[in-house]
């Protein structure tokens, strides 16, 4: 089957699942709330029917899923549903983004149920910071779950840091060193404007060239790696050979290769993490749609799709957040941990 483009001649290849819209963490760019409105139970997609739309996606020409959420490891079972996916051969990369907590005790579970690769986000290696960025104390048990990752057995792990200006911006070179004793590469996520983020501000972005004119400063010369993919990270390499990345979606965006989607817990699929709606799947499945129905649904709406968010977001002049928190407590799917980052 020819690859699925859209509109843009971008291809349908990187499905990002959120199996829950809950999290264990209350980081202030994310979830600043307390309480919030959860997706109804009844709604949330079973492992049966998350496995059932992958197999739609991957005979459309997806080869790489995420899982994420909220909080992936809360979701009960976990690695039963990676057993599920890592069994289907068209998906050559499956990896989950999870912020730690609960990983050391998953890890062994979750490499012998085929997961390829794991990616923690770490924003400091401070506990009493990470106490004020995540309204948690459980950073002593993200860095256990953080050292797990290569005991049981996994390799190309990566930790993803959103820096923020004032906050952990002066960790930058800390985290790097950090990376390589772990080892994992480390990435930089520009401070996004986007669902929870409605603490956000332009002030509290530090682009991409800021952050590597510091670690020049520290490290010396720096070259990028040149690369094809359509990987969001730009990655560079320091003087001793060691690599990290930048992800510089609010600053310079990487809309035009964006090859992305979003599954979220309970069945609807965005096309872009800037999107206001999403296409229903869970209810043509529930409905008894078949495997085709759904492939022409999904071709439609990929082939239709115009979305470069992260653009139009850097055109405007005066930027403010995305949505505000009545917006989001009307549409719990507006929310980075309902969509899944
Ligand atoms: N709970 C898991 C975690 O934190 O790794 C997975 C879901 S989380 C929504 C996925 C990623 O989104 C995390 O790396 C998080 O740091 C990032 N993220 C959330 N809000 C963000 C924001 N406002 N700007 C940049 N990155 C953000
Ligand atoms: Fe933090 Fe991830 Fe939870 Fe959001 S979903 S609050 S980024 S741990
Ligand atoms: Fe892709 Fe939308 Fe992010 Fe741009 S803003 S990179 S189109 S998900």
């Amino acid at each position: 089957m020819p690859p699925v483009l859209d509109t843009r001649g971008r291809t349908l290849r990187n499905l990002r699942v959120s199996v829950t819209d809950r999290c264990n963490l209350r980081c202030g760019y994310c979830m600043p709330e307390e309480e919030y409105v959860w997706l109804p139970r009844e709604d949330i997609l079973h492992f049966g029917e998350i496995a059932a739309l992958t197999d739609v996606f991957l005979e459309l020409g997806v080869d790489k899923v995420r899982l994420t959420g909220g909080e992936p490891l809360l979701r009960r079972d976990l690695p039963r549903l990676v057993r599920m996916l890592a069994a289907k051969p068209r998906i050559r990369d499956l990896a989950m983004t999870t912020n730690g907590v609960l990983l050391a005790e998953h890890a062994p579970a979750l490499k012998a149920a085929g997961l390829h690769r794991v990616t923690v986000s770490l924003d400091t290696l401070d506990p009493q910071r990470f106490a004020r960025l995540t309204n948690r104390t459980t950073h002593a048990q993200v860095l256990e779950g953080i050292a797990s990752v290569p005991r049981a057995g996994f390799t190309g792990t990566k930790l993803d840091t959103v820096v923020m200006r004032g906050v952990n911006d002066d960790e930058l070179a800390s985290l790097i060193e950090f990376g390589k004793s772990v080892p994992a590469e480390v990435r930089f996520i520009e401070y996004m404007d986007v669902g929870g983020a409605t603490r956000w501000s332009m002030e509290q972005v530090v682009g991409r060239a800021e952050m590597l004119e510091r670690l020049e400063r520290r490290y010396g010369r720096i070259e990028p790696v040149v690369e094809t993919s359509t990987a969001p990270a730009d990655r560079f390499r320091l003087p001793d050979g060691t690599t990290f990345g930048i992800i510089s979606s609010t600053t310079a965006p990487f809309c035009a290769d964006c090859d992305r989607s979003r599954l979220t817990a309970d069945g609807l699929w965005y096309l872009c993490l800037y999107a206001t709606r999403g296409i229903d799947l869970r209810g043509p499945f529930r409905g008894g749609a078949g495997p085709e129905e759904l492939k022409a649904l999904i071709t439609g709406g990929w082939r239709a799709r115009t979305d470069r968010g992260a653009e139009d977001r850097l055109a405007l002049g005066n930027r403010q957040p995305l949505v505000q928190i009545g917006g989001l407590k009307r549409d719990p799917h507006l929310e980075m941990h309902t969509r899944g980052g």
